[in-house]
């Protein structure tokens, strides 16, 4: 078959103790899977139950490179999350990442009763720390995450409203869930802005620590 044009490769992600690399399909989010999350953000857990969005391949920021400041916010915020990375046979393994908001505009979109993508979507808006493979379920981990030396989020994995297997289920069901997608699980509360200069670091138990400076 020949194209009217090439495209070039999607971005990938490093792979812990491999020189391969893992290639990034379609990277599914939750929101408000963490209660003390869905209350700071005005919601009721017991009353609104998680739900999905989804940012394209292009978000990624891997290999803890410099995370430029995108356009058109003044408030970008943190949320970081255990990223679940799904392989031809089930869970290829877990990374740490962190689903970056322009709030200010996600804000307008909320009010308006309009699409998210310009709150969570943009260059930079998903890094994403290197894969360890591991093919179990993953119940228990903290997960935290630093500005400049100081805690910002900190929780536990224990604490998602949907956990691993029923996110993989349901995400199944509602969209095509393929090798190479990746599963933002949502994020514990705490969430608030980065600034230019900051230097962030994210962890999630044992697994490979993401960290990275914000430049202008
Ligand atoms: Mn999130």
């Amino acid at each position: 078959m020949e194209l009217v044009f090439e495209r070039p490769a999607g971005p990938t992600i490093a792979v812990a103790g491999s020189d391969r690399r893992f290639p990034v399909g379609s990277i599914y989010c939750v929101g408000r899977n963490y209660a003390d999350h869905a209350v700071e953000m005005g919601g009721d857990p017991d009353r609104e139950p998680p739900f999905f969005f989804v940012k394209p391949p292009f978000a990624i920021l891997a290999d803890n490179a410099p995370m430029t400041y995108p356009k058109f916010t003044s408030d970008l915020h943190h949320e970081v999350e255990l990223v679940v990375a799904m392989g031809e046979e089930g869970i290829f393994g877990y990374a740490v990442g962190i689903d970056m908001t322009r709030r200010d505009l996600q804000g307008e979109a909320k009010e308006k009763s309009r699409p998210w993508e310009a709150g969570k979507t943009f260059a930079h808006a998903a890094p994403c720390g290197a894969i360890q493979p591991e093919s179990s379920v993953l119940n228990e981990a903290g997960i935290q995450l630093s500005i400049n030396g100081e805690v910002r989020q900190s929780g536990n994995v224990n604490q998602m409203i949907w956990k691993i297997p029923e996110i993989i289920e349901r995400l199944s069901e509602l969209f095509v869930l393929a090798p190479g997608d990746l599963i933002y699980t949502g994020t514990p509360a705490g969430v608030g802005p980065v600034e230019v200069g900051d230097a962030i670091e994210a962890s999630v138990g044992g697994l490979p620590a993401l960290s990275f400076k914000v430049r202008s």
